[in-house]
């Protein structure tokens, strides 16, 4: 090939890095300037440049430029500075650029499938360049983080996902392929929006749906074979729970707003015992919100108390509690609650509000899954403080607006008795002289090192106890310093090893339970997954 098509060439291109002989081998003379940068230079330059961007998406679009203009330097600046970078190629930055996408769309990245494509999914999946995918992140784009309906501009999410698939969890970007389903939009602005990039309609729902979602993942799995992952990302709770029980004996599929969240949540939670003490079944859970986040958590913790303590799972789900927008869930409301919801329906007379809640059920452990703002109040952090030398308190709504509460609330209003973690990140806090460092219980840890579990035991299938195997991975990550500061996550610094230490920890579950396919089984499964994991670092070319 031409030395100017290797510099428009993403996959390929070095830029200033490329040497002498790479630029008379390969007919580059002439069209690069004459210096010759390392890599860790141009990185140098590009994180300077980035850091004079004042505005979050100006900094989002140079990186989605270099991404397609120099993909290993992408990656090299996203691994070296990912607590930098994250919240720019991911939430929050990556909402505010869906909400945009129209405005600021260049090339398309990832694979659009409407209803148009409809009995030519298939056909539509050979398009897409590569040929052995690994891993797909699919969305509907019905809920998109906590900012609802944007149609198919929630395209930013699936290829944020799969950013951090390579950065943090070293799976190769030329097996991941982003796919936004297009069915319509009930979002009217965006329908009225000249600029929208989607189908001009309101959402497809019903027959019509279901159909188009099982030609793709019929499709799918024809086109890569079994072994490719789906996972499910910020689908509207309806269809997210209904189409992870449809697929998930017949795929490889992994909801990441369920299944992801339990796993962090929990541990967090695991983590968090080492400081209150106890085991996880001598604690009672209260939790705000009842939806793909809380009863996702619950039904893990509930998994793992049955596994610790050989009751089943029918009487371990009874130390948990959830309370959702019409009150306490409770017996009485069995008929018309939501089925996700009725194993949580336990014997208990009626309670409206949250303090009523806490003061009637007496946690241990309180946890927010709303999307509901400022609802831990001071009154309910009091209650929590009154009941429990060390109330472990974790405020997962997204963004930081909807926080149950901030940090600072946590800390003060319990005396600096709190262990806090939140959905959203929180700067440090200093109480009574002493500082607190609040965890972030972020997704991004668990689900790139799950995925690479997955993919170096060649599963077939996604099982709950590999999701407990994650958990117990990422909370023996926690060192005794981490601790000191009031931390129950370890910091994302270390994040490529501890996905390697997720990722060897799914693996062997996956070869216990007979469903690994890459056979023999690697004896050391840490070390087989750092050599699988994906180096940033330039090719040299002969
Ligand atoms: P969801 O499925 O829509 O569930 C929301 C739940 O909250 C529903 O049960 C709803 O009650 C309940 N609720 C709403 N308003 C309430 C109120 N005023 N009082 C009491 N309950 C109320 O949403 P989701 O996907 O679970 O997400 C919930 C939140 O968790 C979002 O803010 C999201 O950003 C956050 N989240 C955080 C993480 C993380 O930190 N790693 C991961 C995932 C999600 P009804 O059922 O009665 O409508
Ligand atoms: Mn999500």
């Amino acid at each position: 090939a031409s030395g100017y098509t290797l510099l428009r060439d993403p996959h390929h291109n070095k830029g200033l890095a490329f040497t002498e002989k790479e630029r008379d081998a390969h007919y580059l003379r002439g069209l690069l300037p004459p210096a010759v940068l390392t890599q860790d230079l141009q990185e140098k330059r590009l994180m300077h440049n980035l850091r004079q961007y004042e505005v979050p998406l100006n900094r989002y679009t140079a990186m989605m430029d270099l991404q397609e203009r120099n993909e290993r330097l992408f990656y090299k600046l996203l691994i070296d500075n990912v607590e930098e970078l994250l919240p720019v190629v991911y939430t929050p930055t990556v909402g505010e650029a869906c909400q945009k996408y129209g405005s600021i769309f260049r090339r398309p990245q990832g694979l659009y499938i409407s209803l148009k494509e409809k009995g030519k999914i298939l056909e539509v999946l050979k398009n897409w360049p590569e040929k052995s995918i690994q891993v797909i992140v699919v969305t509907d784009g019905e809920r998109i983080l906590g900012l609802g309906d944007l149609g198919c501009q929630g395209m930013g999410i699936p290829v944020g996902k799969l950013s951090l698939y390579t950065a943090l969890g070293g799976i190769r970007p030329s097996a991941c392929l982003p796919v936004t389903i297009d069915v319509g939009t009930n979002n009217e602005q965006l329908l009225k929006d000249e600029f929208y990039i989607g189908l001009r309609h309101k959402r497809a729902t019903g027959q019509e749906y279901a159909e188009l979602l099982d030609e793709f993942m019929c499709a799918v799995k024809q086109n890569y074979g079994e072994k490719v992952l789906v996972q499910f990302e910020d689908f509207a709770n309806h269809n997210a729970f209904e189409l992870l029980a449809r697929y998930r004996s017949t795929h490889l599929v992994f909801n990441d707003d369920i299944q992801g969240t339990a796993s962090v949540v929990l541990a967090g939670i695991i983590a968090a015992l080492k400081l209150v003490g106890g085991t996880l079944a001598d604690h009672t859970f209260l939790f705000l919100g009842a939806g793909e986040a809380g009863t996702g958590i619950a039904e893990l913790i509930a998994l793992e108390m049955s596994k610790q303590t050989k009751a089943p799972v029918e009487e371990t789900r009874k130390k948990i509690w959830l309370v959702d927008s019409k009150g306490l869930i409770v017996s009485s409301r069995r008929e018309s609650l939501q089925h996700f919801k009725q194993p949580w329906a336990h014997e208990h007379e009626p309670v409206k509000g949250l303090l009523g809640a806490v003061k009637a059920i007496k946690p241990t452990v309180l946890i927010g899954s709303s999307g509901v703002g400022k609802t831990f109040t001071k009154e309910v952090v009091e209650t929590m403080a009154s009941l429990n030398k060390k109330p472990l308190i974790l405020a997962l709504s997204n963004p930081t607006s909807q926080s149950e509460c901030t940090a600072e609330e946590a800390y003060t209003w319990s005396e600096g008795r709190a262990i806090f973690a939140s959905g959203s990140p929180f700067d440090p806090v200093e109480y009574n002289g002493k500082v607190f460092v609040p965890g972030q219980a972020n997704n991004a840890y668990i689900f790139p090192g799950f995925g690479l579990g997955l993919i170096i035991s060649g599963a077939i299938r996604v099982h709950d106890d590999m999701l407990l195997a994650a958990s117990e991975a990422l909370a023996a990550q926690t060192t005794r310093e981490n601790f000191d500061k009031g931390l129950i996550y370890p910091p994302f610094s270390n994040i490529r090893k501890i996905s390697a230490h997720i990722a060897a920890k799914v693996a062997a579950k996956a070869y216990e339970l007979g469903l690994a396919s890459r056979l023999p089984r690697p004896k050391d499964l840490v070390k087989y997954a750092e050599s699988c994991m994906y180096s940033p670092i330039y090719r040299s070319y002969r």
